[in-house]
């Protein structure tokens, strides 16, 4: 083969490759699963994974709330799917269980209380952290991934973006940079890791569908369920922290990227729409305080 001619191949080659690529993100950004197609998970339980006090709301409503102290839930989701598990998000340290000083991920702001461990909350259901298939994390701030070292035998879910940034060098924010340090000492090595690009059907069936929302840290993600009776769900993560935040599309300071954190908050709406989902907002303590508790469960 001539050098011309390999090189027409090869360039026609890399402009189809290219052409492909982007028709499967489109397809992956204009729609997940079809709803009328999608599979079932089996239940969802809310797992109660801590709650805390905050001493200032405008962190989270920047411009309003200065100096207004806040309480938010911390929500943990299990997932079971035939004869699979998923936990979702693995909230508070169990060393901060009882623990009257409680425990921080930036002591100048907030304190986080736990009153039961997720170990005792899974017995209640007879379930041990080696029967979790997945622990898949919402994003690595410490309130999130506390116990993800409970489950050393599961498959840990996280996009690649917030592994690589939590391994990148300290910016200007000094609480990011306390928040990176401590996601990379909980999270340590996890013996089965999985580093994802984006959208992300867990089961291959649409049942339960990883979906990409960066901004409140570059590789934030959030969850999209479809149950029987209840129909689809979003878990939330941290896309957004209080309903009203949500209405009024409000980024809080810690978010490491404005523009895409109101990107990811469009794009929650835009799944609510598509699949007339009930959106499970994971901070939102007067949200979370009226939804169903282990072992109480949605099917
Ligand atoms: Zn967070």
């Amino acid at each position: 083969m001539s050098g011309h001619i390999r090189t027409t191949i090869l360039s026609f080659l890399s402009a189809a490759l290219v052409l492909l690529g982007g028709s499967l993100s489109a397809i992956a950004d204009s729609g997940l699963a079809d709803p009328a197609k999608a599979a079932f998970a089996d239940k969802l339980y809310r797992l109660d994974c801590g709650h805390s006090l905050a001493n200032d709301e405008s962190v989270w409503t920047p411009g309003e709330n200065v100096g207004r102290s806040i309480a938010f839930s911390s929500t943990c989701w299990l997932i079971q799917r035939r004869n699979e598990w998923l936990l979702w998000d693995t909230g508070v340290p169990q060393s901060a269980l009882n623990d009257p000083k409680g425990w921080s991920t930036l002591p100048k702001l907030i304190v986080y209380h736990l009153d039961k461990t997720i170990t005792e909350q899974l017995a209640a259901i007879r379930l041990k952290p080696n029967d979790v298939t997945y622990v898949a994390i919402s994003h690595t701030h410490g309130d999130h991934i506390g116990n993800v070292n409970l489950f050393p035998n599961s498959t840990v879910l996280m996009q690649r973006a917030e592994y690589e940034w939590i391994s990148s060098p300290d910016g200007p924010n000094d609480n990011v940079n306390q928040l990176k340090a401590l996601a990379r000492k909980l999270l340590g090595t996890p013996k089965n890791l999985k580093l994802l690009d984006g959208d992300t059907d867990v089961f291959g069936d649409g049942s339960v569908t990883l979906v990409s929302t960066p901004g409140h840290t570059p590789g934030h993600q959030s969850l999209l369920v479809h149950l029987k009776n209840s129909g689809f769900i979003i878990l939330s993560g941290d896309v957004v922290h209080l309903q009203e935040n949500f209405e009024k599309n409000t980024v809080p300071s810690l978010n490491t990227d404005k523009a895409a954190s109101i990107a990811s908050m469009a794009r929650i709406r835009q799944m609510i729409a598509t699949y007339q989902a009930k959106l499970f907002i994971n901070h939102d303590k007067a949200q979370s305080d009226t939804l169903k508790l282990l072992p109480a469960f949605y099917d």
